[in-house]
């Protein structure tokens, strides 16, 4: 049940979006301008902050709005019904390294780099991944050397998304290589501008440049950017998956509410039948009138509403100051299984018209097959399914700990 408080926040930003949304520039054409994009997304930002609806369950004294999270899910329903930007390249600074930062950081790296986040004019990325550390992310080499007050880092980072166009990175970096894995590692806040840092763009099966390597050289990282104690950068890293896994990916859900919604769109666009076929007309009958193919997009609705209601769950349970466990884990794996059970659904519905990108079966909306490619990567980003069943083993069913 909705609090009054929580009612009029989504009545005054339901009126504000009506205003503001048919005032912005287009988004960039370019699907690989990353540049266009920073631009754009970070413009939506700073619309975002000026308005007041940037980081609104963030406390206000670093620009937020200081509501609860439950009205945070609010924002996000409401600006993905009413169609605006998708959060972009401001992805971990708001969603992850902002809020570690506010968790874990001091008052003056808190007052330094909130305020930025939130105005979109600081976008970061995130150096955790290398070449031989992913899912064993402690076993990570990249090695930082204390040289007065400086943290000189070497080494190579893997699959850092927006790297091409951040300012900051929140980077993991061995800073003690004798002490156990997870004992020897610090948290650092790296300016991206410092010598030393090369950036190789990898492109990816969708034909966009959405993340990089990243090479580093001896570069020079000032002490006091580092978040929490030196080699207690394992404990700050597990802060920041608790955002990373728990609600960063709360807008993409209701994303793909919208997506099934399109789906069901396209099922009643397609004609079958004889004289039918993808797109085209004559068909006797089109492919809503398929009783199974109604039951699966049915069947995904529900999940993706339980999904939802997990997500509420979760957000509920913060909010009271309870632990929510293993409940990120389990609502990434979810989510991941059911956006490829949608995708396999679209690539079935659009037939001949899946074998390429774009929309040239004609019948509007997003992507589907280029979301059914992307839904692959969601089985690695933010940590593996196999990693996510590990922890759900481990932490809610009480099965052995992985050796
Ligand atoms: C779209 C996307 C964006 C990303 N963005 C970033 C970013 O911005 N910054 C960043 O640092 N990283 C990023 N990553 C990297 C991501 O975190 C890693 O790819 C992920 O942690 C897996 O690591 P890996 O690729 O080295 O695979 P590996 O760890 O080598 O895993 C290979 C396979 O072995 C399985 N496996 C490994 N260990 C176990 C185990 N113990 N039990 C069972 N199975 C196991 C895995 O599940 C997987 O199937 C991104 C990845 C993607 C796909």
């Amino acid at each position: 049940m909705e609090t009054e408080a929580e009612a009029g926040f989504r009545a005054e930003l339901r009126d504000w979006l009506k205003e503001t949304l048919p005032t912005l520039p287009p988004p960039p054409e370019q699907h690989d301008d990353w540049v266009a994009k920073r631009a754009y997304d970070t413009g939506w930002q700073r619309r975002l902050f000026d308005a007041g609806y940037a980081g609104t369950s963030w406390p206000k004294e670093f620009g937020g709005r200081g509501l609860t999270p439950t009205e945070e899910l609010v924002f996000l329903e409401e600006t993905e019904a009413a169609g605006a930007p998708y959060v972009g390249c401001n992805f971990v600074g708001t969603l992850h390294a902002g809020p570690t930062i506010g968790a874990e950081g001091n008052a003056e790296q808190k007052a330094k780099h909130l305020p930025g986040i939130l105005k979109g004019e600081h976008v970061w990325c995130q150096g955790f991944s290398e070449p031989e550390s992913g899912s064993d992310l402690a076993s990570l080499r990249t090695k930082a050397v204390r040289d007065g007050d400086h943290y000189v880092v070497t080494g190579q980072k893997i699959w850092t998304s927006h790297a091409q166009v951040a300012d900051y990175c929140e980077i993991l970096v061995r800073t003690d290589p004798e002490a156990p894995k997870h004992k020897g590692i610090t948290w650092l806040i790296m300016p991206m501008d410092s010598p030393g840092i090369e950036i190789r763009p990898i492109r990816t099966l969708t034909g966009v440049s959405e993340f990089s390597e990243m090479f580093l050289d001896e570069v020079r990282i000032p002490v006091e950017n580092r978040v929490g104690d030196e080699n207690d950068g394992w404990r700050v890293a597990m802060v920041t998956f608790s955002f990373e896994r728990g609600t960063a990916f709360v807008s993409e859900l209701l994303g793909s509410m919208r997506l099934s919604r399109e789906l069901a769109t396209i099922a009643r666009r397609i004609n079958r039948g004889p004289g039918g076929g993808v797109g085209a007309g004559g068909g006797t009958s089109t492919a809503w009138d398929d009783a199974s193919i109604r039951d699966e997009l049915a069947v995904i609705q529900a999940e993706l509403d339980a999904l939802w209601a997990l997500i509420r769950r979760n957000v509920s349970r913060a909010q009271r100051g309870l632990d929510a466990g293993p409940g990120g884990s389990v609502f990434k794996l979810a989510y991941h299984e059911t956006r490829v059970k949608m995708g396999d659904l679209a690539m079935r519905l659009l037939d001949r018209a899946g074998l390429a990108m774009g929309d040239p079966g004609g019948f509007g909306g997003d992507d589907h097959v280029e979301e059914r490619l992307y839904a692959l990567s969601l089985s690695i980003a933010a940590g593996t399914a196999q990693i996510q069943r590990n922890i759900i083993g481990e932490r809610l069913l009480g099965l052995p700990r992985e050796r």
